[in-house]
């Protein structure tokens, strides 16, 4: 999303988007964004918090996400005379972008509006909170971090909900521009998993959906995600990635994003599923090739020697033809099939 388009295009959409929300008909534009689809509790708020780098969105293991949120990550320069916190704030739309420095001030104003528009009660509603976070750490890309599948009502919410926010999502992912992140945690079974159910409803070629697999971490003692994550499983063309998000534990403990990467990079390598992947398809790999290798000498030997010169002697010629078409200078016009005996 970044480079020369990311950096022209991505504010033109963002704009058009300020102003269908704005006249109320969000949900029935089309415009490119990437959309977390999971059950609850899958890890999907924690995902965009990583991707932005910040603390800010409302996380637990109860319903937290039950507003569509739409963030729209601004990149901008960093400055050298910025003061300190000051090269990243976040803006609301419903407050007509007052800046908000504190991203803890960001996370309670979400749980505020949620509330203000869904009750205090877990209520789920469909009407967005639109949030933009300006900083030089993200790229120019717009994220919709939605409610999560749940299937018993609880607290104010209606006996249907978990068609409402199936109804709810399936109108952000229908979209061909939208890509879809479909977020399973890895100690549950993925062939049971709603992400990927949904996204298959919404994009049933898989050609927009990227499998996020969570909680790595926390799977059965003496089970791995590698089946998942090679896409043994359920396939996706896009694949999977397998990622270490902060417990519950870590959150209410305060620890920090930079603690969790330097955590989860320390992870991956001390558990090297792909390493572990490699080392087992190596052998026949190498047997293939050998064979293959043995197969091509044997043709080889078969053609003699005049055989040889015929072959460079293509080659020779090809190379010639290539130089004259890329206008190179041919320097001696010598016929290289001249010493050539048939
Ligand atoms: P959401 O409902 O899908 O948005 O999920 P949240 O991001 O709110 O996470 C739900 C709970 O799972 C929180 O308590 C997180 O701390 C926890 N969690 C999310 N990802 C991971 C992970 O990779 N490992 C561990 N151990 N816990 C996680
Ligand atoms: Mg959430």
């Amino acid at each position: 999303a970044a480079g020369p388009i990311g950096h022209t295009v991505i504010p033109i959409v963002n704009k058009l988007q300020d102003i269908f929300a704005q006249l109320g008909s969000s949900s029935t534009i089309d415009l490119p964004q990437v959309a977390v689809v999971g059950s609850q509790s899958s890890g999907k708020s924690s995902v965009l918090e990583a991707l932005v780098g910040r603390d800010f969105l409302p996380r637990g293991s109860d319903i937290c996400t039950r507003r569509p949120l739409v963030l729209q990550l601004v990149h901008r320069p960093r400055r050298t005379d910025a003061a300190e916190g000051g090269e990243e704030w976040g803006e609301f739309l419903h407050l007509n972008g007052q800046k908000f420095f504190d991203f803890s001030e960001i996370r309670r104003e979400i749980q505020a509006e949620t509330e203000r528009e869904a009750g205090g009660n877990k209520g789920v509603s469909d009407k967005q909170i639109r949030l933009k976070i300006f900083s030089p750490n993200v790229l120019n890309i717009t994220l919709v971090d939605l409610p999560g599948i749940t299937k018993v009502p609880v607290g104010d919410q209606p006996s249907d909900i978990e068609a409402r926010i199936r109804t709810m999502i399936l109108s952000y992912i229908k979209h061909k521009t939208c890509i879809i992140l479909a977020v399973s945690p890895a100690n549950a079974d993925l062939a049971n998993s709603d992400a990927l159910q949904m996204a298959r409803i919404a994009d049933p070629d898989g050609s927009r959906t990227i499998g996020v697999i969570t909680k790595l971490d926390i799977m059965d003692r003496g089970t791995d995600a590698r089946n998942f994550l090679l896409g043994n499983v359920i396939p996706l063309r896009l694949g999977y990635v397998g990622i270490v998000n902060r417990s519950q534990q870590d959150i209410n403990l305060n620890r920090s994003i930079k603690d969790a990467l330097a955590f989860e990079e320390n992870f991956f390598r001390k558990q090297p599923i792909l390493v572990q992947h490699i080392k087992n398809v190596l052998p026949g790999l190498k047997s293939r090739i050998n064979a293959q290798l043995v197969a091509v000498a044997k043709e080889h030997a078969a053609y003699g020697d005049v055989a040889e010169s015929k072959l460079s002697l293509l080659w020779w010629k090809g190379r010639m033809k290539n130089c004259q078409l890329m206008s190179y200078p041919v320097v001696h016009e010598v016929d290289p099939c001249e010493d050539v005996t048939d």
